[in-house]
């Protein structure tokens, strides 16, 4: 048997609470506006966060000296992927010396979970996580990243160059 009990008289009188809570916002925002150094909150976008080196934001594929992509589509950051959101179509390279390459290369930023392992199970330094974080966009095609967007977007300036280059790959006799 469930009791319902009849509000009393003094609880149906909301306006002493209204008031209340009305004092402890404007208390707030006097002690906000008086002591704006000391309050947490900042005004994004004209203020921006400083990410730590390490933050796993958006998604960067490197390059070789020469520019190109430094992916040899091994397909490994694809295996790991748990969301399953990379998707990749590799190309025979006309250089003897590279066994493969990708003709496309494709993120879904909606479905990626930013976990990194992808990053972690790139063999050559092909893909890092970056500290961007903005990823709004008006379209749900320009969530889906393609080779331009993660290699040569205008903030890269020319694409981040891999710590594997040629070189030390020709020493290692890879
Ligand atoms: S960060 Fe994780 S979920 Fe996102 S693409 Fe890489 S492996 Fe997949
Ligand atoms: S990004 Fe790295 S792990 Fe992924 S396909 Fe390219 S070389 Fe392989």
């Amino acid at each position: 048997m469930s009791v319902v009990k009849r509000p009393s008289q003094k609880s149906k009188w909301y306006i002493p609470g209204v008031l209340t809570g009305l004092g402890i916002t404007i208390r707030h925002m006097f002690f906000n506006l008086l002591h704006r150094k000391d309050i947490f909150t900042i005004e994004y976008p004209e203020e921006r966060y400083p990410y730590s080196d390490r933050f796993k934001g958006n998604h960067i594929l490197t390059v070789k000296k020469d520019g190109s992509l430094r992916c040899t589509a091994c397909m490994l950051c694809a295996t790991y992927c748990p969301a399953e959101c990379i998707s990749i179509t590799a190309a025979e390279h006309d250089d003897p010396n590279v066994e493969k390459y990708p003709i496309s290369y494709e993120i879904d930023i909606l479905r990626c979970v930013f976990c990194g392992l992808c990053e972690e199970a790139c063999p050559v330094d092909a893909i890092r996580m970056g500290p961007e974080h903005q990823t709004a966009a008006l379209a749900g095609s320009r969530f889906v990243y393609d080779i331009n967007k993660l290699a040569y977007r205008p903030n890269l300036k020319g694409g981040v160059l891999s710590h594997v280059d040629d070189e030390e790959r020709k020493a290692r006799g890879l």
